[in-house]
Order: structure tokens, then C-alpha cells, then sequence
């Protein structure tokens, strides 16, 4: 029996309550599929532990995360607290230590999802580029205060960590039988930088006779995807480009509430982190009425990275089936149900599947 040692850090807002349901999901996989074990431990590392602590999570706090095997987190921020700490001292700390370079977006229709793209086959990813780029934190600001007040921020585009996410998104594309990556750039205008993301790309794409590379201006792929959004297979991006894409994406299929991430340290040096693209809603917060299929899609993608794709599959044709039947909808999908009744539509879907599968073999 395989035995997974998952860290869960629930964060603010709606992170608590839709994460309370994905882990749910978990459990009731793990009762049903002797052939593997979770072992959970919660953290409870938020803004509130930082109003009473002054920092985000203890002093040792990665050296913890670093004996998991993998990382489910919900959602960080509260007006208390400014939106620069929640980031700068919890979630880039677990992605820049664990060298998780690799932001893995699905931007995937499910069936019955109701929207402008109802029907159309959209099943693309959107591989966006983590580490570095433009959310490097140097620079500074000269004559604060002052009408000559000035800021620089620095984007950091390296050979090395753009060739790398190339090379994943090449990859992907390969292992996923899709036959394009599009590369998001801007190199018309940010003539150093994106030059250079250009060049790595290109290089990479040459060890891929198979995939075909095109390159696209931001703005244009913008317009792309709200356009022709089912003719897209593989995006790689810059970290903004690819943090606004997503957003986009996200909205394209269903909105944030269907929206999950994958934070990977591809080589499995560190555990990676599993997330909704979504925030922690404070506006829906403590309502019980959060669409928990983003957090839940998010640890399917978990399974998937720990080898379980059999039941990550399970999980998504279970949302898709609840989806499908029209009857369990959160708000943000026109309906009345509350987080834990779409969780429980979900987990009697999965029950149902797994009885199916077990009478097919
Ligand atoms: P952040 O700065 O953390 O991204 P935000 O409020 O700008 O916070 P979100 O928290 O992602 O962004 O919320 C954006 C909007 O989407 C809000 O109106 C929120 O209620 C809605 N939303 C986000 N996640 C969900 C969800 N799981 N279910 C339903 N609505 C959601």
C-alpha cells in the first residue's frame, strides 16, 4: 500500500470551507481504494495567525512542508492584512524554496457548464512560468513622497528558467497528444526581456519536431482566447502574462470557482502545491455558499502528480456529472446549493463511478 503524507494549509476566507470539502473527497477515495493511504496534517497558517503572531508561519515552517509529499492549500488574504505580506510571506516563500517553477493551469469546459462556450470543446493548459520573470521583488523607489518620485521593478527573464518551463510545456504538450504550444510574448515592445524568452522558447521548441511552436503578442492572444479559445492546446507564459491568461481562462470555462492550479517542482526535489486560481472571496465568505470544484479539481490534479491520474479521472467525470445533472448548483453557477451540499453530490457521484468501474472489471 502507497501511503501519501499531505500537508493541508487552508489559509482565509473561503479557504477553510472549500478545502474542508476536497479533503472530504480524499478521504472518501482512500475508504473505497485499499491500494493507497493519506496521512493529513492541517497548518493553520493565515492572516489571523499572523495578527497574533506578526508573521505568516513559523520560523521552521519549510522545513515541515519539506517532508510531505505534496501541499493542498486554499486561499490567502484579509483586508487586515496587506495583500503584499499574505503573498510575499507565505505563498512565494513555498514556491521559490520548493523551486516550484512550473504553474500548471487546466482551462478545460466541463460539460454542463452553463456560458457563452456551452458545447464548444475548450481543453487547453495554460503553463505559466513561477519563479521568476516579472514578480521578481527587485527594484526600489527613489524620492518617495515627492513629485519626482520614481519606481523600478525589475523583470528577470533567464535562458535557463525560460528554457525550463519550455521544456515542460513541450512536454506536456507531447505526453498530452496536443500538437501546438503557444508562446505568449511581447518582444515588439519589451525589446530585452522578451527577446530572450523568444530565443529560449525557439531553442526548446527544436527539440520537438512534433509540436508546433507560435508565438503571439499578448494582446492578440487575449483576444485569442475569447475568440477561437477551442483551437488552443498548450500556453506557456511569463508569471504575469500567464497570471492574467489565467484569469481570462478561468473565466472562459465557468468562471473561478472551476478554476484549478498546480504549483510543480517537476523533478519531485520538494512537494509541490495544489490551489484554486481563485482567492479567499471575502465578499462570500462564512456564507457556506463557495463553489469547493476548483479546490477539489486542484487535488485530483494532486493525485495526478502522485501517480493517481485513475482517480484524479474519477473525481473530474464526478463534477462532470454533477454538472451534467443540473440539480446540485452553488450561486456562482446560478443555483441555490451551499459548499456542502456540491460536495456531497460529488463524493456520491465518485461512489457511484468507482461501483460502476468495480462491475466493468
Ligand atoms: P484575491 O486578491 O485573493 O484574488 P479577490 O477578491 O480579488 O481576492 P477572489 O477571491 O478570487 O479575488 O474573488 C473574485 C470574485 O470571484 C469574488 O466576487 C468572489 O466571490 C468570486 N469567487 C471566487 N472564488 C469563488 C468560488 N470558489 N465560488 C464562488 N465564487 C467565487
Amino acid at each position: 500500500m502507497t501511503n501519501y503524507r499531505v500537508a493541508v494549509i487552508p489559509g482565509d476566507g473561503i479557504g477553510p470551507e472549500v478545502v474542508k470539502e476536497a479533503v472530504h473527497v480524499l478521504e472518501l477515495l482512500e475508504k473505497l481504494d485499499p491500494s493507497f493511504q493519506m496521512e493529513f496534517a492541517a497548518f493553520d497558517w493565515n492572516s489571523e495567525y499572523f495578527l497574533v503572531n506578526g508573521k505568516m508561519m513559523p520560523e521552521d515552517a519549510l522545513d515541515t512542508l519539506k517532508n510531505y509529499d505534496a501541499i493542498l492549500f486554499g486561499a490567502i488574504g484579509d483586508k487586515r492584512v496587506p495583500d503584499d505580506v499574505t503573498v510575499w510571506e507565505l505563498i512565494m516563500p513555498i514556491r521559490k524554496r520548493f523551486n516550484q517553477y512550473i504553474n500548471l493551469r487546466p482551462v478545460k469546459l466541463l460539460k454542463g457548464v452553463p456560458g457563452r462556450y456551452q458545447g464548444e470543446t475548450i481543453d487547453f493548459a495554460i503553463v505559466r512560468e513561477n519563479a521568476e520573470g516579472e514578480y521578481s521583488n527587485s527594484g526600489g523607489r527613489l524620492y518617495p513622497g515627492t513629485e519626482q518620485e520614481m519606481a523600478i521593478q525589475n523583470t528577470v527573464i533567464t535562458r535557463t528558467g525560460t528554457k525550463k518551463v519550455a521544456r515542460f510545456a513541450f512536454d506536456y504538450a507531447k505526453k498530452h497528444g496536443k500538437s501546438t504550444v503557444t508562446s505568449a510574448t511581447k518582444s515588439n515592445a519589451i525589446v530585452h526581456s522578451m527577446k530572450l524568452w523568444d530565443e529560449a522558447v525557439k531553442e526548446v521548441g527544436k527539440e520537438f519536431p512534433a509540436v508546433q511552436l507560435q508565438s503571439y503578442y499578448i494582446d492578440a492572444l487575449a483576444a485569442y482566447f475569447v475568440m477561437r479559445p477551442e483551437e488552443l492546446d498548450v500556453v506557456v507564459a511569463s508569471n504575469l502574462f500567464g497570471d492574467i491568461l489565467s484569469d481570462l481562462g478561468a473565466a472562459i470555462v465557468g468562471g473561478l470557482g472551476l478554476s484549478p492550479s498546480a504549483n510543480l517542482n517537476p523533478e519531485g526535489e520538494f512537494p509541490s502545491m495544489f490551489e484554486p486560481v481563485h482567492g479567499s472571496a471575502p465578499d462570500i465568505a462564512g456564507k457556506g455558499i463557495a463553489n469547493p470544484i476548483a479546490q477539489i479539481w486542484s487535488a485530483a490534479l494532486m493525485l495526478e502528480h502522485l501517480g493517481r491520474k485513475d482517480l484524479a479521472d474519477v473525481i473530474l467525470a464526478a463534477i462532470e456529472r454533477v454538472l451534467v445533472q443540473k440539480q446540485v448548483r452553488t450561486p456562482d453557477l446560478g443555483g441555490s446549493a451551499t459548499t456542502m451540499d456540491m460536495g456531497s453530490a460529488i463524493r456520491e457521484a465518485i461512489q457511484l463511478l468507482l461501483l460502476v468501474k468495480e462491475g466493468q472489471s
